[in-house]
């Protein structure tokens, strides 16, 4: 039994749906904790970065496209992104996602509930999950800056920036 964290993302077919509350409420049923969270309307490297392991495949573009809901466009165009942390967290959440094909996912889990395959043969399925701790730490380092979770969970480093353009309050 170990303590891990992993990076949850509502997709934007979970924004559209209005799956948000539904799919918090069930992750919520295994008791993990919340250390970070946030909206952001995923650029095309961030979504080229997310997915590089899938580079190859031919439906690279179109989940691409898919993660930064283009399809959907305003005001869908977006994804919440969580970072959670548990005793077993990634095998626990990901049971209840359930399997990556929506026709192949248990009835109850999230993306057998709410999942569909497009016309396309995209996987629409409104939840990314990471998969092991490594590709955890990979995706929540690319997601999120060290001081947007609440926890120390990686090691950190100081740097000094030297005239950085920074947008605050007026
Ligand atoms: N995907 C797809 N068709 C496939 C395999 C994957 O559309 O044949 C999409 C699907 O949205 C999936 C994402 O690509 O969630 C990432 O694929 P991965 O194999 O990492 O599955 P996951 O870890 O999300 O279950
Ligand atoms: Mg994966």
């Amino acid at each position: 039994m170990a303590i891990e964290q992993l990076l949850i993302l509502i997709k934007p077919d979970g924004i559209k749906k209005s799956l948000t509350g539904n799919i918090l409420t069930k992750l919520s049923e295994v008791r993990m904790v919340i250390i970070g969270a946030k909206v952001l309307k995923v650029s095309e490297k961030l979504a080229e970065e997310h997915y590089y392991q899938l580079r190859d495949k031919p439906f690279f573009s179109e989940l691409v496209d898919y993660i930064q809901g283009k399809i959907y466009g305003e005001p869908w165009n977006r994804v919440l992104a969580l970072v959670y942390q548990g005793e077993d967290a990634i095998s626990k959440m990901r049971k209840i996602a359930g399997a990556t094909n929506p026709e192949e996912a248990d009835p109850v889990s999230i993306r057998g509930a709410y999942g569909r395959i497009t016309t396309h043969g995209i996987y629409e399925n409104v939840i990314h999950c990471s998969s092991d701790s490594s590709e955890a730490k990979r995706e929540i380092e690319l997601w999120f800056e060290p001081e947007e979770i609440v926890k120390s969970i990686y090691p950190t480093k100081k740097v000094v920036l030297e005239k950085e353009e920074k947008t605050i309050w007026a």
